[in-house]
């Protein structure tokens, strides 16, 4: 996620100020994927224009990894993923080079996972898990409406808002560092757990559409609590994401409510 906050003040006004010639009438919308509205005050092409300088300072920071194996199995199941999701981007799919336990998308479909985080997954369907929750994230417009609420509490369009998921499985903190402290915990921070659980929901509709056993999300997400079971933690209230328990509690019943397990 550091990758993507490097970008400064100055960069990040210019790309909102070359976007503001669109014809943009924000407010709320229906999100037809979702179920229920949203507050959009930034366009589509504010927020592509970030993701784009982010993912290509991401290209440069990070060290991408050759691995034929790690990037066939990225390919091969981000492709089947996308596929499944319905969205016509220009997907990339990189590995990344890093210890890390970590994975993160960026609107316009561009998928970054760490090594580190597909070292521990044991299968295709796995991957898919991580895969399906970062493709949900887009169809979500979950990176939209976070900008737009970090716009509406005041703060401005920071970067904070273009890159999801930095930190899925770990790192929740940071957030709150960039982001002001009260503002985060009474107003953001709940819609970021309510994009966690929403991602978690979909993305699992997408593994079951492109093929995948969903049973696997289960397994993934609870070996990754069992991993930190003993480790410190944040406090829900305190955290990005839900808690382990609400998170897994949370699929399980949507598993069974949509006959998947
Ligand atoms: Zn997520």
């Amino acid at each position: 996620m550091d990758t993507v906050i490097r970008m400064n003040r100055r960069q990040i006004l210019t790309g909102l100020a070359s976007g503001s010639v669109v014809a943009f009438a924000p407010g709320c919308v229906e999100n037809p994927t979702l179920g229920r509205s949203q507050l959009i005050l930034v366009s589509e092409e504010q927020i592509a224009q970030l993701s784009a300088q982010a993912w290509q300072q991401s290209l440069q920071r990070e060290r991408v990894s050759r691995d034929p194996a790690l990037n066939a199995q990225l390919q091969r199941v981000g492709r089947r993923i996308a596929q499944a999701s319905g969205l016509g981007y220009d997907w990339e799919f990189v590995v990344f080079d890093s210890d890390q336990e970590n994975a993160w998308v960026l609107p316009g479909g561009k998928v970054a996972f760490y090594r580190g985080i597909m070292e521990t997954m044991e299968n295709d369907d796995q991957v898919a898990t991580v895969m399906g929750h970062e493709a949900a994230h887009l169809a979500g417009r979950h990176a939209a409406e976070r900008a737009s609420q970090q716009q509406a509490a005041g703060i401005g369009l920071g970067l904070a808002a273009v890159a999801l998921d930095a930190g899925d499985v770990e790192n929740t903190a940071q957030w709150a560092a960039i982001l002001g402290a009260g503002v985060t915990f009474g107003v953001l921070l709940p819609y970021s757990r309510r994009h966690e659980l929403e991602a978690d929901r979909f993305g699992v509709d997408y593994m079951v559409r492109a093929g995948y056993d969903p049973r696997e999300a289960l397994d993934f997400w609870t070996s990754k609590a069992a991993q930190r079971t003993g480790r410190p933690s944040v406090p829900e209230f305190a955290s990005t994401h839900p808690s382990d328990e609400t998170r897994i509690a949370a699929l399980r019943e949507y598993l069974v409510a949509r006959n998947y397990i």
